[in-house]
């Protein structure tokens, strides 16, 4: 069994750049389990699948194989073969994921990958369920939040690097939908593990959630430093 770091969180509270650069610090892989939702949501867009079509979706989580490979330690998720990490990354993509995430034949599926990711190799998983169900045992578990504001923000910076329009009012909106939703869902829903540490990044820098989290793995490891590859 690999070290287990969990990082659990809303929206855009800067889960995916701090799990990945923590991985990267300490030589685990990064798994990023929007990513496997998201893959989902996009062979439900492509069939013309709506998030009410509960049966459809069921139907679907046995056409749709998704796969994880890392190229240069980067996740790959491939989608019946094909890398869709370029096709994932938008607002229609993520207002279905977070739709279609509720069904809980989607997440028996994501769930069933995850773990198996997560016994193959030491780990920095992040999502919304890690601490609290995909993997409940894991080394370090982190809470990770901001303000709705602040989420707003960085995700709408993020969609501008990229050169995609970004409508700050209705990120924030679609945010707080997407929470609520995630927060209320009967299977799996986000909530802090008991067990987690809360860390809000609203007025942090990247480097000092960083290193909070380095501290925390320290910590854990009894000062030992054999969190450290
Ligand atoms: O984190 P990201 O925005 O990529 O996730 C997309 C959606 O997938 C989330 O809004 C959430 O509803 C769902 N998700 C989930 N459980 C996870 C990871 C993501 O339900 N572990």
């Amino acid at each position: 069994m690999g070290r287990q770091i969990a990082i659990d969180g809303p929206a855009g509270a800067g889960k995916s750049t701090i799990a990945r650069s923590l991985a990267k610090k300490l030589g685990y892989i990064y798994v990023d389990t929007g990513a496997m939702y998201r893959a989902m949501a996009l062979f439900l867009l492509r069939k013309g699948i709506r998030a009410d079509e509960t049966e459809k979706i069921e139907a679907a989580c046995g056409e749709a194989d998704i796969t994880i490979a890392f190229d240069d330690g980067e996740q790959q998720v491939l989608l019946n073969g094909e890398h869709v990490n370029g096709l994932i990354r938008t607002e229609e993509v993520g207002n279905m994921a977070s739709a279609s995430s509720v069904n809980p034949k989607v997440r028996e599926k994501m769930t069933e990958l995850q773990r198996r990711l997560g016994q193959e190799a030491d780990v920095v998983m992040d999502g919304r369920d890690i601490g609290t169900f995909v993997l409940p045992g894991a080394d370090v578990k982190i809470y990770l939040t901001a303000s709705i504001e602040e989420r707003a923000r960085r995700r709408a910076l993020e969609y501008e690097r990229k050169g995609q329009p970004a409508d700050i009012e209705q990120i924030a909106k679609d945010i707080a939908e997407r929470d609520y939703r995630d927060m209320h869902r009967e299977h799996a829903p986000l909530r802090q593990a008991e067990d987690a540490v809360l860390v809000d990044t609203s007025d942090m820098t990247i480097e000092e959630v960083e290193a909070r989290l380095l501290s925390l793995c320290g910590e854990k490891s009894g000062g030992k430093g054999d969190f450290f590859a």
